[in-house]
């Protein structure tokens, strides 16, 4: 549930050309993973994914609606390495949270079709990650959620808290940002962590192939909702955050982003590696470097708690 730029203009994103040449410009050996919005609303998607070399892996997080025959059959001909689904329940929940009827039922059917495909070709890419977002609205839901991702023969069961970012969410920008939107942002609110931590632990105890996965990274689930959303402790509770030295995100306008809201410039206007090696990309790291972790980095998937 990254917040990502709902309201871009069509006409502004970059056109498939631009997007080509930016995976050239990137190192041979890297993890591309596409995200939208929806990566697969783009029909220029496969001629994307052909423009990467074998090095260079890619994966893709996904409402899993147009995973069709086709593109599953493509996506394993490609040996893409992962397919991370977005899944927020089990059947009436799952839909009442997207909005639209028969969502679930529609993407559970590409995603039996996927793993059937897989194993006509003997395939063990692309991987599968059921992916959710913890919410007031499926915190009962959870244990379900991940007995249909075994059911699924998911290789990864993940599961998200929510971000509550100052930098990106902030009070003044999510009231912006609910005017413009129609996201129910009360759903951040009343988790109850005490329900919560307990099914976590029940799915963790749960005999399974599936590796489960939280983010953040935390060592202990009794932790949960005490320290991860604190200002105060957030330095003493996690490790120092190395990830805009590993990689960035580049927005469906070509801007570019180490991870916070801090735009370190825009890939029509200057190449990666300019961008990359800019005195402000060289001044955020250095500040990071020194502070460890900002107050602005509560709740980021990057985080990892200490022992
Ligand atoms: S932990 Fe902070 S610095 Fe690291 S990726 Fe997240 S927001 Fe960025």
């Amino acid at each position: 549930m990254c917040y990502q730029d709902k309201n871009s203009v069509p006409s502004t994103e970059l056109e498939t050309g631009e997007w080509i040449k930016i995976i050239k410009q990137l190192p041979k050996v890297c993890l591309i993973t596409l995200i939208g919005g929806e990566p697969l609303i783009r029909n220029d998607f496969e001629e994307i994914v052909n423009s990467t070399s074998v090095s260079q892996r890619c994966n893709m997080v996904t409402n899993g609606v147009l995973l069709s025959e086709h593109i599953n059959r493509f996506l394993i001909e490609r040996k893409f390495l992962l397919v991370g689904v977005s899944l927020d329940g089990v059947d009436n929940i799952h839909d009442k949270m997207r909005g639209v009827k028969g969502t679930y039922k529609k993407v559970v059917f590409n995603l039996n079709d996927l793993q059937k495909q897989k194993i006509k070709k003997r395939s063990k890419y692309p991987l599968l990650d059921i992916k959710t977002v913890v919410t007031s609205q499926n915190q009962d839901n959870l244990y379900e959620l991940f007995r249909k991702a075994e059911e699924l023969k998911a290789d990864f069961f993940t599961i998200s808290m929510p971000k509550v970012c100052v930098g990106q969410f902030n009070p003044k920008m999510r009231e912006e940002m609910t005017k413009l939107s129609s996201f129910d942002f009360s759903l951040f609110n009343g988790i109850d962590f005490k329900k919560v931590r307990e099914v976590l632990k029940k799915i963790v105890d749960t005999r399974t192939k599936m590796k489960i996965r939280f983010y953040p990274n935390l060592s202990s689930i009794e932790e949960l909702g005490k320290n991860l959303y604190n200002p105060k402790t957030i330095k003493e509770k996690f490790f120092s955050c190395y990830q805009p030295w590993s990689g960035v995100q580049i927005t469906a306008k070509g801007d570019v982003y180490p991870c916070l809201s801090l735009r370190m410039g825009n890939i029509r206007e200057k190449s990666f590696s300019e961008i990359w090696n800019s005195e402000k990309f060289v001044i955020f790291r250095k500040q990071l470097r020194r502070q460890k972790l900002f107050e602005s980095c509560l709740g980021c998937c990057y985080l990892s708690q200490r022992k």
